[in-house]
């Protein structure tokens, strides 16, 4: 049976509107911090609490990184988090990233960029379990068929992906500092399990 969620959000799309009803949605803290490190620090901690609980989620958020807010926050599973309303947020995208946690700890997926790129905000960061850091930057020298060259690299990384799944994480390091660049994007990472 469909839910009066479900409608609602049905009724949102439909006339394009953000829905405020969403199931995975919560309400963010309402703090101006003062810099954005702090704003960065305090996002890493929600992260990377989720992931730390003994049934560990993606936790997610999108903030402004000049005015240092939280503009809104969901609550995933232990595979994903959806950020239904993204597209319809009043975002200044230039100065917003996706902050996100990823239960298995991979580094950014390609399906993290795609997001980025198809909102048109400027920054993905994930976060494992032990508060490491992976991101993906876009720059002036963004290369005009942005959007194959990702399908390509999707495509080449699911052909590829490695056995033993232990060796997907440095995999996809090294997939995405090869080709982050020639992406006119930039990658970096922090995470140590995957040199
Ligand atoms: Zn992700």
């Amino acid at each position: 049976m469909i839910s009066i969620s479900r409608i609602k959000r049905l009724i949102c799309q439909q006339q394009n509107k953000p829905c405020v009803n969403l199931s995975n949605k919560i309400r963010p803290q309402k703090i101006q911090f003062k810099s954005t490190k702090d704003l960065f620090e305090y996002s890493k901690k929600r992260c990377v609490d989720a992931l730390n609980l003994e049934k560990p989620y993606e936790h997610a958020l999108i903030v402004d990184t000049k005015k240092n807010i939280v503009i809104s926050e969901y609550v995933g599973d232990s595979k994903k988090c959806r950020l239904e309303d993204l597209n319809h947020l009043d975002l200044d995208k230039k100065n917003t990233a996706i902050i996100h946690g990823h239960p298995d700890s991979a580094p950014i997926s390609t399906v993290d960029i795609k997001t980025m790129l198809d909102s048109g905000v400027y920054q993905v960061v994930a976060f494992n379990s032990r508060g490491e850091f992976s991101i993906v930057s876009r720059t002036p020298c963004e290369v005009k068929n942005i959007n194959k060259k990702l399908m390509n690299l999707s495509m080449d990384a699911y052909n590829e992906h490695p056995v033993p799944h232990t060796l997907y994480n440095p995999f996809m390091h090294s997939m995405l500092s090869k080709h982050m660049p020639l992406m006119g994007l930039r990658y970096v990472s922090n995470y140590t399990c995957l040199k």
